[in-house]
């Protein structure tokens, strides 16, 4: 296995997802914490590293993103025995319409 650098600036989800860890992330104002793994969120934010994931999320309760953070999780004992794991299902697109009012 690859040499861990947590917290290294160039440690992405692709190197989370090849090292076995998940992400989990937290909204500090609700205290709701949830966790993915990495080869999800990476079809929603790319290859990010992890201070940039909580900005592509918003808190399903409260609404705000300024208090939501990310870090990454490591296997106690080698297994994540016990974590409830939110898996992703599916990706909806919605189209918005942007208007602009102009005189002829
Ligand atoms: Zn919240």
């Amino acid at each position: 296995m690859r040499r861990i650098r947590i917290g290294a600036p160039r440690y992405g989800l692709s190197d989370a997802n090849t090292d076995g860890m998940l992400v989990k992330i937290k909204c500090h104002a609700c205290s709701i914490t949830h966790c993915y793994r990495p080869a999800d969120l990476i079809t929603i934010c790319g290859d990010v590293q992890l201070d940039e994931i909580a900005g592509f999320f918003r808190c399903e309760s409260c609404g705000r993103k300024a208090f939501l953070s990310a870090d990454w999780l490591t296997a106690q004992g080698g297994d994540f025995k016990g974590i409830r794991l939110r898996r992703l299902v599916g990706v909806r697109l919605v189209r918005v319409y942007d208007w602009e009012d102009g005189t002829l």
